[in-house]
């Protein structure tokens, strides 16, 4: 992003594309009051436009053509989402018109806003750090409803507050350590270097490994996992994918790049995205283009999260189940013994005596018994039990997060293992100053330039 005056003032349709109900274009700087004044027409003759209120009229051309009717709020610097004054357009939801109307703020004196921009001097100013930025970004983009609370609860500040906390126990240690440093006489005996390396340990290593630990149940809930189901051909497989599509009332989006060889969908189970991918029956074939898909079918096996290896529970498992379950054994996966409406009791001991080490769930694609119970089973094989997930959705790190928090952690380890060698102190405060800086990277204060455009660059126009 190029470096630009502070001073100007930026505009771009903050609502997405397409056709609505309403569409609204949104300024930000210096000129927006007046930039308002100029292509909107009050109905009251003598406006005051107070902060924050809706005020009725309509939208000129610089030749007084009327583009559309709309509703127009001016909010007052500081108290806005940039820290700057703030204008937002109410229009009718055509796109057409709102890039006319666009191009109208444009003539007189705005520029079109940078992906991300609107964040960007929130961020700026002050008004959010660096992880409710991107927190933003994360509500956005959230396809479920757990992803969707860790998001929010990162705008809230939740993982600020526990970075501020570690960040507060640094800073007293690196004081304890620049007293030694400065007098290091008088504190020779007080300063006492093993006890501060268990407290380094026990206030600030500790807690980030908690924090990196939750980072993986975190990056699952933002991204999800994907679940492949496998089995030979005319087990239930794409029944069952129906079944779940249909149980699943939150369904986000087809997955694009979907084949012949496999169908792939993204679901919601229990909150955590699920990318479902059913395979082409795996069996050898002679049929080269066959092979090609089974081929892929195996791949996908070889890089799922999980897999549900589906066994028919009409005929119950035999030498053909045997030989592809040796294959995916030692992935992750859920043994599932399907149409357990048609399956005697025969099929379920033959199952567990031939898988007996896997957790076995019985269902009915038809029907829908035991979906329930494979739901819960997937989401524990995703996330673990429920009050790990608890701790995960008040606070996760995402993957930026982690890499900095891994630096973190490595700095205080070097240092609490010098503090027990006995190393001077001086070279103790190096490396939880270093702790510092990057705790501070992950919140804002230090972050390279080149960083945060990376972060920005994400968001949409408009936001
Ligand atoms: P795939 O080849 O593994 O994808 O299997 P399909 O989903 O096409 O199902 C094969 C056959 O099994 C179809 O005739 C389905 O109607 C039937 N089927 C699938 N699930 C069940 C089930 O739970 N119970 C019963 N009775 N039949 C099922």
């Amino acid at each position: 992003m190029a470096v630009r005056p502070k001073s100007d003032t930026i505009a771009a349709i903050a609502t997405a594309p397409g056709a609505g109900g309403i569409g609204i274009i949104r300024l930000s700087g210096p000129a927006a009051p007046s930039i308002m004044r100029q292509l909107f027409v009050p109905n009251n003759p003598h406006p005051e436009f107070p902060s924050h209120k809706l005020c009725y009229g309509t939208i000129i051309t610089a030749d007084g053509q009327i583009l559309d009717e709309a509703l127009a709020v001016h909010m007052h610097a500081p108290h806005t989402y940039t820290r700057e004054d703030v204008v937002e357009l109410h229009c009718h939801g055509s796109q057409l018109v709102l890039r006319q109307i666009l191009h109208q703020t444009f003539a007189f004196g705005a520029r079109p806003a940078d992906p991300g921009e609107f964040t960007k001097r929130a961020f700026l100013a002050g008004r959010i750090d660096l992880t409710q930025a991107e927190a933003v970004l994360e509500l956005l983009q959230a396809h479920t409803d757990k992803s969707a609370r860790l998001a929010a609860n990162q705008l809230q500040g939740a993982l600020t507050d526990a970075l501020e906390s570690i960040r507060g126990q640094l800073v007293s240690i690196l004081a304890l350590l620049e007293v030694a440093i400065d007098f290091p006489d008088d504190d020779a005996e007080l300063f006492d270097a093993m006890a501060l390396g268990e407290q380094l340990h026990s206030v600030v290593i500790a807690p980030l490994e908690r924090l990196i630990a939750q980072s993986e149940t975190g990056r699952i809930l933002r991204e999800g996992i994907s679940v492949v189901i496998a089995g030979r051909p005319n087990v239930g497989k794409s029944s069952l994918l129906n079944a779940l599509l249909r149980e699943d009332r939150a369904l986000v989006t087809p997955l694009a790049g979907t084949t012949r060889d496999t169908i792939e969908e993204m679901i919601s189970i229990r909150g955590i995205p699920i990318h479902l991918v059913d395979t082409a029956g795996i069996r050898a074939h002679e049929n080269p283009v066959e092979a090609m898909g089974i081929e892929r079918a195996r791949r996908k096996v070889e890089t799922a999260d999980l897999v549900l290896f589906l066994i028919d529970g009409q005929v119950g498992p035999g030498d053909a189940d045997l030989e592809l379950y040796g294959t995916l054994r030692e992935r992750p996966h859920l043994v599932v013994m399907n149409k357990r409406d048609v399956a005697g009791a025969e099929a379920v001991e033959a199952c567990l005596r031939e898988f007996g080490g896997a957790r076995l769930v019985t269902v009915s694609a038809r029907t829908g018994q035991g979906l329930d119970e494979l739901q819960d089973a997937v989401a524990e094989m995703a996330v673990g039990n429920e009050t790990e997930l608890g701790e995960t959705l008040a606070c996760a790190p995402n993957v930026r997060h982690r890499a900095v928090l891994e630096e973190a952690l490595a700095a205080c380890r070097r240092c609490a293992e010098a503090m027990r060698a006995g190393v001077c102190v001086d070279l103790l405060a190096v490396d939880v100053q270093s702790a510092l800086d990057h705790l501070g990277d992950i919140i804002g204060l230090t972050t390279p330039d080149d960083v945060l455009d990376e972060i920005f660059s994400r968001f949409c126009i408009g936001k």
